[in-house]
Formats: structure tokens, C-alpha cells, sequence
């Protein structure tokens, strides 16, 4: 049965998937959203004996049904190759009691990978389908790892370009090393002076910009989106879910039906929301629990239905978690309001406008699959420090917020459900903070003799991602103020 997708601002909007895949962003400046969660038609017991592609077929065929078959296995056969590191792509490792789904094993060593090696064959396809035949351009704000992990995607792609701005001070060195030393000529890496935020609000801006939009047409290009605001992001990322607990009760951890709660390092909400999409579609997943860093909106959010985003932007020690607005999270709203359009519009403007909303006590009572929590700074280096010391397992710094917010809800609420926490990063992306967190001895020393420092103690071999930017030339050294963004894109089109 064919699935379409709405846009959360508009019910009249009814797309294919791959029409949405192509936009990523409705004409309305809402987000697609599927008409309805499609439920899952082979059982746990038969997917735990799946590979993580056959997995991915499973579940994508449902949400990307005017793909053929042929179509959507050679985009995942595309997608989760040798690029990953291992034949499992996405691993499961115990460690204190808690089991870590290891999502960063490919290119990027980062959970982004896990979509974004797959959008740019799911773009292509559906451009094909569409007849398209302007070229592509991906414009993309990173608070660092959606950035790189984009770039390794499209890098070369044909019919292809890519631009991706980033914070000048909001992303680790390895991060903005990874990705100004990119390769490609269809590669355009800049920084800006201003958060992440600023990025992501300069590029919503250009993509609503309907003149710059003709003007393009009439040159051959055409804007979209690898944010994950994209459809083509978000289905991909139920797969792991399925995949996760298909394993799990596979490897005898859990019984049938067990209930399993998960905890998601939560930034823009693309993650957590793809988690409550797998529960939808049957998944015997319990509680959704959103980690937070001390940029806390969400789990303010979840306590009181107040999002609010008027207070001070914070940068911590998990960056690609430091987010005010999590776009994502309008999905949810237009969900728990009824699939009401009209609803939904109201709120975003006023998020737009005052920059809050508050949300009814009946939208409220179905955030019931949802618990929030937080950790501090102190908090996430003390959690890598006492998970190294017990176990020798080495957390990276968002993996650490969930790791400890799951140990926080376990204990205050009696909840005492297994819990899978999604690992989002390798320690290796951010080898400073972990090694201080370990042991304050290592802050004097250079970045890659931490990263070296890191395989001794961690007895991990440094990853390919890493080994790569040692020596790598800086390629893209552009940084323009935020409100220049449109001019630098223009200029990289040619159309300046
Ligand atoms: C992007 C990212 C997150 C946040 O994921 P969202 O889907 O934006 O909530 C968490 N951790 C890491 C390492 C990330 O790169």
C-alpha cells in the first residue's frame, strides 16, 4: 500500500516518498511526515536472524514504498559496505549493566553515518524518479558531525554539490579538521561567526528564498536538504532500532515481548524520534528517555510542556547536542496534537516569534512514551571516568549524558527494564574531553598524541577516520559572518 507524506503545516500537502526525500523541507516550511507509521510484517524472532541490511530492507520498504525493490537494495547495498568498520554495522557492547548500541562505525565514526552514507543514493534514485534534471545541491548547517559525515557522503556523488556551514567556535578540533580537510570538488566547507543556530536559521532562510530559488532553477541547480529534517534521514534510523532489539532477543538478552527502554543523546530530536517510530511500528520498546547536556530546553520541555529557548546558549563538552531549537521535534508536536496542521502552526509560530510555546494538557498526556534528563558537565566526565575505571569501556562525551541520565532514571524511577543507550560517537571524535575526564595528566599533551594515548588505554585500534586527518591538507578555509551566508553560496554556484 502506498505511503504518503504531509507536511506538519499543511494537510492538504500529500507527496511521495521520494518527492519528500528530493525537498526535504515542504514548500510550507514544515516537515514531511508520514500519513501513517507503517507496522512491521516479519516477526522479532525472524529478523534477529537478518543482517543489518536485510534489517534495513525490512523496515525502509515500508516507509519508501514507491521505491522498487531493486532500487532500495542497491541503495543499501551502497550505503552499509566496507565503509563501516564492521560486518555487524551497528554493534551492541555491554558495560556496567547497561548495553551501548554502538551507532559509529563508519566513515565518520559518528551516528550520522548511519544515514547519511544511504541519502545521497536515496537522492539520486529519487531525483531519477522525479526526472529531475537540475543538479543538486545539499546545503547543510552542522553543529560538527552531521557536517563531515554529509561531506563523506556526497563527496563525488554525480549531479551532486555540497555546502556545509559550521560554528568557527562550536565544534571540536578533530571536527573541524575532518572537515576542512575534505576532499571533492563538489565539496564547500565554511565557518561562521555565530552558533549553530545562526547557521541552521541562515539556512532555512536560503531555502525559503523563492528568488534565489528562480534564480537557480535557470542556471541548473536546485536546493536540498541533508539536515535531519530530511525523511531520507530519519527512516534509516528506525532501522537500527529494530535491529537492535531484533539482536538483543536474538543473543538471548531479552525474552519475547520483553519491554526494552532506550535512552537517545538528544540534540535536534532526529534520533529519539526515529526510536518512537520503531515502538510504532511494534518494536516492544518502553520508555523513550531524551538525554540532554546542560543546553536543557528538551528536558524542560518534558517536564513542564514549556519549550522554551529564550536562555543562554551553552557549549559544553558534547557539542553536537548543543541545540536551542530541535527541529525534529515539530514532528512530535504535529503527531501529539492529532496530525492538526493548524495546531502545529500556531505553536512554531510562536516558537518563531516569542520563542516559546506551551503545548494543552491533552498533547501533554501522550508524552507519556517520553521521560527527559539531563547531566551536567561535572556529570558526563565523571560517568566516562567511572565506566572506564569499572570496565575499561571508553564513552564518548555524548554517549556519557545518556549513559548517565539512564543510570538516574533507573534509579528514581523503579523502572528497572533492560536499557539500550544509542552510542552516538567514538571517543576518538572527541579524544580531549574524554582523556581530561579520565585523567587530568593528559591535558598537556597535542590532540593525536591523545588519540594515541587513547588506543593504549582504551585497546582500540585508532580508526580509519582519524588516522586520515594527520597529515591532511586544510582545503577549505572560507568564514563569513552569518549574515553573509547567502552571498557565499552564491558565489560558489557561480550565480554572483
Ligand atoms: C547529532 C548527534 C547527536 C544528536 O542527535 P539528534 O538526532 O540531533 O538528536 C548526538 N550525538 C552525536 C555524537 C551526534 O552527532
Amino acid at each position: 500500500m502506498e505511503l504518503l507524506y504531509n507536511s506538519t503545516r499543511d494537510a492538504k500537502v500529500a507527496v511521495t516518498a521520494s518527492q519528500a526525500i528530493l525537498k526535504g523541507l515542504a514548500g510550507d516550511g514544515g516537515l514531511f511526515i508520514p500519513e501513517r507509521i507503517p507496522k512491521l510484517d516479519v516477526s522479532m524472532e525472524a529478523l534477529g536472524a537478518m543482517s543489518y541490511q536485510e534489517t534495513a530492507y525490512e523496515v525502509m520498504k515500508l516507509f519508501l514504498t514507491d521505491f522498487t525493490e531493486e532500487e532500495l537494495k542497491h541503495c543499501i547495498q551502497s550505503a552499509y559496505d566496507e565503509k563501516f568498520d564492521t560486518e555487524e554495522i551497528a554493534p551492541i557492547r555491554e558495560a556496567d549493566g547497561a548495553y551501548y548500541l554502538e551507532l559509529f562505525h563508519g566513515a565518520t565514526i559518528a551516528f550520522k553515518d548511519m544515514a547519511l552514507s544511504i541519502l545521497p543514493h536515496l537522492l539520486t534514485t529519487s531525483a531519477k524518479k522525479n526526472q529531475v534534471k537540475n543538479e543538486i545541491v545539499i546545503l547543510t548547517a552542522t553543529s560538527g558531525d552531521t557536517g563531515k559525515a554529509a561531506l563523506a557522503g556526497f563527496a563525488d556523488v554525480p549531479g551532486t554539490k555540497i555546502i556545509v556551514f559550521y560554528p568557527k567556535n562550536g565544534v571540536s578540533p578533530i571536527q573541524e579538521k575532518q572537515m576542512v580537510t575534505q576532499k571533492g570538488d563538489n565539496t564547500f566547507v565554511v565557518g561562521i561567526h555565530g552558533n549553530f543556530d545562526d547557521a541552521q536559521t541562515g539556512v532555512k532562510k536560503i531555502f525559503g528564498d523563492t528568488a534565489l530559488a528562480e534564480e537557480m532553477n535557470a542556471a541548473g541547480f536546485q536546493f536540498s536538504s541533508a539536515n535531519s529534517i530530511n525523511i531520507g534521514r530519519l527512516v534509516p534510523q528506525v532501522v537500527y532500532y529494530v535491529y537492535a532489539y531484533a539482536k538483543m532477543l536474538a543473543k538471548g538478552i531479552l525474552s519475547e515481548g520483553e519491554t526494552l527502554n532506550v535512552t537517545v543523546p538528544t540534540g535536534n530530536f532526529g534520533n529519539i524520534l526515529a526510536a518512537y517510530f520503531a515502538k510504532q511500528m511494534g518494536v516492544p520498546l518502553g520508555k523513550l528517555i531524551c538525554a540532554s547536556n546542560d543546553n536543557k530546553v528538551l528536558f524542560d520541555f518534558f517536564e513542564t510542556g514549556v519549550y522554551d529557548r529564550n536562555r543562554e546558549f551553552l557549549l559544553t563538552t558534547s557539542p553536537s547536542m548543543d541545540i536551542l531549537i530541535s527541529s525534529n521535534l515539530e514532528r512530535l508536536i504535529y503527531l501529539i496534537a492529532g496530525s492538526d496542521a493548524e495546531k502545529n502552526v500556531q505553536l512554531m509560530k510562536s516558537l518563531n516569534t516569542e520563542g516559546r510555546y506551551e503545548i494543552t494538557d491533552e498533547m501533554r498526556a501522550k508524552l507519556n512514551d517520553f521521560a527527559g534528563g539531563f547531566a551536567t558537565e561535572a556529570e558526563v566526565a565523571a560517568e566516562i571516568h567511572e565506566v572506564y575505571e569499572k570496565t575499561g569501556y571508553v564513552l564518548d562525551t555524548h554517549t556519557a549524558v545518556a549513559s548517565k541520565v539512564s543510570r538516574d532514571y533507573r534509579k528514581n524511577s523503579g523502572d528497572d527494564a533492560k536499557i539500550v543507550i544509542a552510542s552516538t560517537a567514538s571517543p576518538y571524535k572527541f579524544t580531549r574531553s574524554v582523556m581530561n575526564a579520565i585523567d587530568s595528566k593528559y591535558d598537556a599533551m597535542g590532540d593525536f598524541e591523545l588519540v594515541d594515548e587513547l588506543s593504549k588505554i582504551a585497546k582500540t585500534a585508532v580508526p580509519n577516520a582519524i588516522e586520515e586527518i594527520r597529515t591532511a591538507p586544510v582545503r577549505h578555509d572560507t568564514v563569513v559572518e552569518k549574515d553573509e551566508m547567502k552571498a557565499i553560496v552564491k558565489k560558489f554556484l557561480g550565480l554572483a
